[in-house]
């Protein structure tokens, strides 16, 4: 995370930001305090946005708390944020217990586990304690948003977000309406996104929409090429760093992301373009039958329990 540029300080006053449709975005909720709930949140609450924040399990909020703080405090010492704006940042941030917590938000975030039945049943459970003209937005990486937004009472005011991991980090926020998304709700939240310092793509609300429509097969070609003995973990990875000029090999990569996300986004690339060329490989879905997810679970494609990550295969 050494690379983190972004600074709150350095943005404008979230509350100078108005919208023509309804209250100014001051307020914050996430649903979801995984690596990527927990990004967002640092990035948001340090763009000078208050946070709540709230998961399943409350265990989850507690290593995100301690993870942004980390992040932050690392920001500190390169200098690129002050000990005053790391302060404010992690005072913005609070746990919301229960999603009654988002009575107040004028935006909230999904980033739950990337599975449909999880999501839907969120936004159902998360609804009636909104304000009428909150926002509410997905950072699903494939699942069709028209879809999540008919979950919703909302669709009007529904959105997807997709930031990229690390979300403090990575400069890209892909943006995807769904059928029954309004214009307004497109422009509050792009200038929401622009006053996080992100860039915004524009995507249609197709599977895998457009980083992880071209991201991810690359990643289960990747993993064929292991199944199939074509080279090891240390010399596909090593290949492609080295070949390509990535800056990480996929296998390390998939582990980053999470074996499990990698897996769900091809199926539904797989079911959603209905073309055999997005089959997820067998060897992928063995690891995370297994439980090797990849670094949040300390086993994927290399095993992080030691001193370095040593490849597994
Ligand atoms: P993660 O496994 O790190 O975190 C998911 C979190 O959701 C967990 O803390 C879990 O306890 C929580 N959760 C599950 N069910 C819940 C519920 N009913 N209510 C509240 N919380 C619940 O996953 P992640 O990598 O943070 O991914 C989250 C979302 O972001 C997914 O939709 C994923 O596709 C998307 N995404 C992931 C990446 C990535 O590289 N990992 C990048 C961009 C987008």
């Amino acid at each position: 995370m050494d690379d983190i540029v972004r600074g709150a300080a350095l943005r404008a006053d979230p509350a100078s930001q108005g919208d023509s449709d309804g209250d100014p975005i001051h307020k914050i909720g996430i649903v979801g305090a995984g690596q990527m709930g927990s990004g967002i949140a640092h990035v948001i609450a340090l763009s000078g946005y208050e946070v709540a924040l709230h998961d399943i399990a409350k265990d989850k909020v507690d290593v995100a708390l301690g993870m942004i703080d980390k992040n932050l405090t690392r920001q500190v010492a390169s200098g690129k944020i002050s000990e005053d704006d790391r302060r404010n940042a992690l005072a913005r941030i609070t746990y919301a217990e229960t999603m009654a917590g988002f009575g107040d938000a004028d935006l909230v975030i999904e980033a739950a586990t990337e599975d449909e039945t999880v999501k839907r049943k969120i936004f159902v459970a998360l609804c009636p304690f909104l304000k009428p003209n909150t926002i509410v937005s997905t950072n699903t990486s494939s699942i069709s948003i028209t879809r999540l937004a008919a979950a919703t009472d909302r669709p009007e005011r529904f959105i997807g977000l997709h930031f990229m991991n690390p979300a403090p980090v990575m400069e890209l926020v892909e943006m995807i309406r769904g059928i029954a998304t309004e214009d307004a709700t497109f422009g509050r939240t792009r200038e929401f996104v622009e006053n996080l310092g992100k860039t915004v793509a524009v995507s249609e609300d197709f599977p895998g929409f457009m980083v992880n429509r071209i991201l991810l097969p690359m990643i289960n070609e990747a993993v064929y090429t292991l199944y199939e003995g074509v080279g090891s973990v240390d010399a596909i990875d090593t290949a492609m760093r080295l070949g390509a000029h990535h800056p990480m090999g996929p296998l390390q990569l998939a582990d980053f992301i999470g074996l499990d996300t990698c897996l769900s986004i091809m199926q539904v690339l797989y079911e959603g373009l209905a073309d055999s060329k997005y089959r997820p490989c067998p060897l992928l879905v063995k690891y995370v039958e297994a439980g090797w997810l990849g670094q949040k679970a300390n086993r994927g494609f290399y095993d992080y329990r030691g001193e370095k990550p040593m490849p597994t295969r």
